[in-house]
């Protein structure tokens, strides 16, 4: 069930106000508040998605295409292509996932160390 009232549909109503990189129909891009990199933008669909699999399973194939189209549109814009990036998408509480409108974080501007924490086993 979608939360009309996570952050993210607050900054698409325009009840919160966002730092802008890019908007078109479909997508809003913005600054991550917290970033985690000297460049962290977060992409986000404007339709309501609680998260990667609630995105991958509902939207339509066009929609998914032009979404991540538009994410690589907008790494190239910041030309973080050139020296590399990292994109993330969590879903759920296994990943930590804070906010419940499906969002892509691109993360770049600096070296970004290994992919993730290890898995721990007993
Ligand atoms: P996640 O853990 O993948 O749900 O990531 C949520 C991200 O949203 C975190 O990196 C937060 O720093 C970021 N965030 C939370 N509130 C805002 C906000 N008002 N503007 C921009 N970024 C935000």
């Amino acid at each position: 069930m979608y939360d009309q009232n996570n952050i993210f549909a607050k900054i698409l109503r325009g009840d919160i106000p966002c730092q802008k990189v890019y908007e078109d129909t479909h997508v809003l891009a913005f600054h991550d508040l917290h970033p985690k990199a000297a460049a962290h933008i977060l992409v986000i669909p404007k339709g309501a998605y609680c998260s990667l699999d609630d995105f991958s399973a509902n939207a339509t194939p066009e929609e998914i295409g032009t979404f991540f189209a538009t994410v690589g549109q907008i790494a190239r814009a910041l030309n973080l292509h050139k020296e590399g990036y990292r994109i993330l998408a969590n879903h759920g509480t296994f990943a930590g996932q804070e906010v419940p409108h499906f969002h892509v974080h691109i993360l770049g501007g600096n070296a970004l160390g290994p992919l993730i924490c290890p898995h721990v086993s007993t």
